[in-house]
């Protein structure tokens, strides 16, 4: 359907009215009829002034992400055309005001804003930049700093700093209509005239906020090439002339558009969006009604739990074992929202809502309440079994009973609870309120509308829930275990762990598996390795580094010394140390140490990774590659511009994946190269894990 653009006269104020009620309405879509509402008020002699405006809860937006540069007329061609009209054209902008949308706005001469509104250019988040003139009006119109922070940071501002910047001319509050024709007539009654942006100069070059803006980006958005390619687009404005520039951004629009980086986080984009719906389970499953939650145990994850729960509005009965670890979680907990509103992310009068909303309890009896349990008590199977046991007891028939569990057996519990079909996994990650991914475990036996439940809930508490079946630890868990056991095995062969930090970081990880190691703490890592010994091999044992960093008194970041050495401000710097503990355990175990180059670290972890990802798919742990990629990017931070490991692995080809591991099962040893049979079939097949 196309949406239509309404001129209309009243007087001698013009409106263009955008349709933008129903959801989905877009700048591609209206560009036509846009530009027939300017042609028509360019000729009408009698009105002296336009108001663009939309009708519908938001300003509008961009297309869906794969339509980009399809429409016809062209939009940056459409929203230029205003620079060329003599009379003052005014933008009235309300909700989300982004991408194409603020370009639109930025083309106009005058802008007013509702007070609630936000701004925006999120292309470069989507491997793209604003290529309708968002790199070359934004600067001329709120100076080079805000210009560089939206465009090529991605950031997102209120009216406020809007105003503030000159981005737009006016905050009104109440009827916005009624403020725009109050605009359009105080321009007449002044003569304002039109006002492009085109005409005004560039701000002051200032080599030091484009020097800035690139260590940003290589700190936040490593890797990434749109932001790279949105800096350069904005230094357009310096080297040539205007109609000149925006010829020029929009090349580079179109070349970064096409490439393999927006491809690949158009793919992250839909697949984020296929995840939500479970294949199998019909819309006829209605999701059961969870008025109130429990979570039992209110340790590190317990608190997490907690805080997001009752962040989206939702009440939460919060259960420890004693009153001593109630207070504590409750204190805890208060503390972590006073720093938000100190911080500024949260308001005082929300901060006391949610505290409202918890019920600190020590007594499993006050769970009666919740129509959903998730238990988040110490990681050991006799403790979750008797809490189990307990739970399948006293909670109301029809209460779903949910275990935060990283690696224990969901088909245990499910006996336990007495009642297997409302047993499930909600594997949070660490912090629970702030990371969003959300693995959902669906045992042989949990209820379909069970797990409709758990991902209705999941997404109503801000998350992105991807459901998994049961298995040693679950998606992210199970495939960052292959690589941590690559990772210690680099180290036994010589690899240094900056090396490898760096291998990782370099491909875009936001951190090296080591660094990453010190901050989770090593304890906890040799805990873990601890108590999946009886499965691990000799060599798996022997790369014991957790087990010889904890003896050495070596946590990671907490004591100040891991993997690296940490000052008070937690900066990490190399340590001898490590090296000679690398060393010396080659040299007890007759190891000889190699140089080890970039590309075969890459290659053993990321492979190492892609191959266990293919076993969870060809096993149906997954029904498709889209969970993998999804979990993986939201999970761990791998890079989403290569679109998840499944995807990156296609982009690669199969085959040549697939001879690469069968090279490293010569070198390392077929128990840990074995290519999953799915793979196997795959790369014979000439297809991907996606075709
Ligand atoms: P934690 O040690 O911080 O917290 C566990 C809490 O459970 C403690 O406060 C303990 O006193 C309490 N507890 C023990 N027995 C209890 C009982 N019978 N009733 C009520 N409370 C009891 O551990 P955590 O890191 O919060 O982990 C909790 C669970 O979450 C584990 O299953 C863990 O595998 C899982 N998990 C942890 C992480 C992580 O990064 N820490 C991430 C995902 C999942």
């Amino acid at each position: 359907m196309k949406r239509q653009v309404t001129y209309r006269r009243d007087g001698n104020i013009a409106e263009a009215l955008i349709d933008n009620s129903a959801a989905g309405a877009n700048v591609q879509q209206i560009s036509g009829s846009l530009a027939e509402a300017l042609r028509t008020f360019d000729k009408d002699m009698q009105a002296e002034a336009l108001i663009i405006r939309c009708l519908g809860r938001s300003f509008v937006g961009d297309a869906d992400v794969d339509a980009f540069g399809k429409a016809q007329p062209r939009v940056g061609e459409v929203f230029s055309a205003m620079d060329r009209i003599g009379k003052p054209i005014v933008a009235v902008v309300h909700g989300k005001v982004l991408g194409a949308g603020l370009e639109l706005a930025l083309s106009a001469h005058y802008r007013i804003a509702d007070e609630g509104a936000v701004f925006g250019f999120p292309e470069v988040k989507q491997g793209r930049i604003p290529a309708n003139g968002g790199t070359q009006r934004t600067p001329r119109l709120a100076g080079l700093d805000l210009a560089i922070r939206l465009v090529a940071q991605g950031e997102k501002i209120d009216a406020g700093a809007a105003k503030a910047a000159g981005l737009i001319d006016e905050i009104a509050r109440g009827d916005l209509a009624r403020a725009a024709r109050d605009f359009a007539n105080m321009l007449l009654d002044q003569d304002a005239g039109p006002r492009s942006a085109g005409d005004l100069p560039m701000p002051a070059d200032d080599p030091a906020l484009f020097s800035a803006a690139r260590k940003f980006l290589g700190r936040r958005m490593r890797g990434h090439e749109a932001p790279l390619i949105a800096l350069d687009a904005l230094c357009l404005g310096y080297e040539t002339d205007f109609a000149d520039a925006l010829d020029r951004e929009h090349a580079m629009g179109k070349v970064a558009v096409a490439g393999p980086q927006a491809r690949a986080l158009r793919h992250v984009h839909a697949a984020e969006r296929m995840v939500a719906h479970v294949p199998g389970l019909g819309a006829d499953i209605a999701p059961r009604r969870i008025d109130t939650a429990g979570v039992v145990g209110l340790g590190t994850m317990g608190r997490g739990i907690v805080m997001a729960i009752a962040a989206a509005g939702i009440p939460v009965v919060a259960v420890a074992q004693n009153e001593a670890q109630v207070a504590a979680a409750q204190k805890a907990v208060g503390t972590m929202w006073s720093k938000s509103v100190a911080r500024g992310s949260l308001t005082q009068h929300a901060m006391d809502e949610q505290m409202a909303r918890v019920t600190w309890s020590a007594d499993m009896a006050t769970l009666d309440a919740a129509q959903l349990v998730i238990e988040a008590v110490t990681e050991d199977p006799d403790i979750k079994a008797d809490v189990f046991q307990e739970l399948g007891r006293m909670a109301r028939s029809g209460t779903i009973l949910a275990s935060n569990t990283s690696f224990l057996d969901l088909a245990m519990l499910a006996d336990a609870s007495g009642r297997p079909a409302e047993v499930a996994g909600m594997h949070f990650f660490n912090p629970a309120h702030v990371m969003r991914l959300l693995e959902n475990v669906r045992t042989q036996r949990t209820a379909p509308d069970v797990v409709a439940t758990i991902m209705a809930f999941g997404r109503k508490i801000g998350k992105l829930p991807v459901l998994s079946g049961a298995c040693d630890g679950f998606i992210v868990n199970r495939m960052l275990a292959k690589r941590s056991r690559e990772g210690f095995f680099l180290i036994e062969e010589g690899a240094t762990p900056q090396a490898i930090d760096e291998a990782m970081t370099e491909f875009g990880f936001p951190m090296g598996p080591l660094a990453l190691g010190d901050l989770a703490g090593l304890d906890v890592q040799a805990a873990a390795r601890k108590a999946r010994r009886s499965t691990m091999t000799e060599r798996e044992l022997r790369a014991d580094f957790p087990e010889q960093m904890v003896a050495a008194g070596r946590l990671g970041q907490k004591t100040g010394a891991g993997w690296y050495a940490y000052d008070d401000k937690r900066k990490a710097s190399d340590d001898p140390y490590t090296r000679a503990m690398i060393v010396a355990h080659a040299a007890r175990h007759a190891i000889p140490l190699r140089d080890i180059d970039r590309q075969e670290i890459v290659e053993r972890l990321i492979l190492a990774m892609v191959n266990e990802g293919a076993r969870l798919l060809g096993e149906g742990i997954v029904p498709r590659p889209h969970e993998i990629d999804v979990a993986m990017i939201n999970g761990i931070g791998f890079p989403a511009f290569t679109g998840g490991p499944m995807f990156w692995a296609d982009q690669r080809g199969l085959q040549t994946v697939l001879a690469t591991i069968e090279r490293f099962a010569a070198e390392q040893g077929a128990q840990y190269w074995t290519p999953a049979p799915l793979l196997v079939e795959r790369a014979a097949q000439d297809k991907g894990f996606y075709s």
